[in-house]
């Protein structure tokens, strides 16, 4: 189906076909794993595309198509992380670049900001991007990208695309989407005037918590040439043997996401009416800051629920996520299994406290990725723990 025009369809037939065609050579339907390093030439200079695994490698390419595919790109890059992925993006700024980006954002980019960039000439300003007089007043003469992820983590909170492409647009500011949380199923950035979506593919793309891999998609030629350059020239790609498990977990994509968001909605009512929580972070409900815009530009509100517990403290947290038996307490999200997190502790221990704090990552905080388990079992797990942990029986 590569040859075939795709944009006529539909999400779930993109996320079943994007990017696969029969193997030429045997006809075998799924996309074969080339463990390969290198590829033998008939002569000098006369190979057929493929010369070194580094550069191209066929399970990636196959991989490379369906992630432009689904996020409505022209160019698709596979990386051995999310973080690999945001870096390759960095490293085509220069020193006196600016970036403008979210107050709330995932604790490795905040890192990968702050801790690496920062020390290479790179200026970062963290705004509230739903004020977009704050974002106006952040951006200068020097500003080269706004850095979106929405909905964010752990918080919910939701930035209007198409309004930063609105300001970004007639400056040299070019608008990138973290979209790992929402999904291409959800969420496609790039129709909305975003200039690049990046994924952490470990979470939703690749859906079953055994991969950790990035993706970039972008139309904009100039700024492809510029990723595809980086990505062979230092080399963060992502090996075919994990290339096939994502290509055979995007198949169930929209499945999948469709039954995330059904069990999140279900939860994050369940848990807006529970004594022991104080306030459920959910996109869903209207009294959410980012309501109307999620469901303007979302196609569903996802499957992560965050919220704070009545006793918004570390003890009565902590007695939370011990006492869960479906949902494990581990970091990542967007796998087929629940899982309950800590955010303070775990997903934003390297953001500062006093930082943390003022987005509202307090330490009775607590985030779900609910998973694609049977709705009835998840909320008799989280009233069970509940319950222990706030009777004192925890
Ligand atoms: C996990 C995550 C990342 C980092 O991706 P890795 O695959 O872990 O390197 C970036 N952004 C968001 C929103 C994430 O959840």
């Amino acid at each position: 189906m590569s040859d075939t025009n795709h944009t006529n369809f539909g999400r779930g037939t993109l996320a079943v076909h994007a990017g696969v065609e029969p193997d030429p050579s045997t006809g075998a339907i799924m996309t074969p794993v080339y463990l390969t390093s290198t590829y033998v030439q008939d002569g000098v200079g006369n190979h057929k595309g493929y010369e070194y695994s580094r550069t191209h490698n066929p399970t990636r390419s196959a991989l490379e198509k369906a992630f432009a595919e689904l996020e409505h790109g022209a160019h698709g890059f596979s990386f051995a992380s999310g973080l690999a992925a945001m870096d390759t993006v960095l490293k085509t700024l220069q020193p006196g670049d600016e970036v403008i980006s979210i107050n709330d954002l995932y604790g490795g980019s905040y890192r990968l900001f702050t801790t690496v960039f920062a020390h290479y000439g790179i200026t970062f300003h963290f705004v509230d991007l739903s004020d977009l007089d704050a974002v106006k007043a952040a951006m200068n003469e020097h500003t080269r990208m706004i850095w979106v992820e929405t909905p964010t983590n752990p918080m919910m909170q939701i930035t209007d695309i198409s309004a930063m492409a609105q300001l970004a647009k007639g400056t040299n500011a070019r608008v990138v989407v973290d979209n790992t949380f929402a999904s291409p199923m959800l969420q496609n950035p790039l129709d909305q005037g975003a200039d690049m979506v990046m994924h952490s593919v470990t979470k939703y793309l690749g859906g079953h918590s055994d991969v950790v891999m990035g993706c970039l998609v972008t139309s904009d030629e100039e700024w492809a040439d510029q990723i595809r350059t980086l990505q062979n020239s230092c080399g963060a790609v992502s090996g075919p043997m994990d290339c096939f498990l994502v290509l055979r977990g995007l198949k169930t994509l929209h499945l999948r996401m469709q039954r995330h968001c059904e069990n999140g909605e279900a939860i994050a009512h369940h848990l807006a009416k529970h004594p022991a929580v104080a306030k459920v972070h959910w996109p869903g409900f209207p009294g959410h800051p980012g309501h109307e815009v999620a469901a303007r530009q979302m196609h569903g509100f996802g499957g992560m629920v965050a919220f704070t517990l009545a006793d918004d403290n570390m003890d009565t947290a902590k007695a939370v996520v011990a006492q869960t038996k479906l949902f494990t307490l581990a970091e990542s999200l967007g796998g087929v299994e629940s899982l309950i997190g800590h955010p303070a502790t775990m997903t934003h221990a390297s953001i500062p406290k006093e930082v943390r704090e003022k987005t509202g990552v307090t330490d009775g905080l607590i985030r779900l990725s609910v998973g694609v388990e049977d709705v009835k079992d998840l909320l008799e797990d989280l009233d069970q723990a509940l319950a222990h942990a706030t009777t004192g029986r925890g």
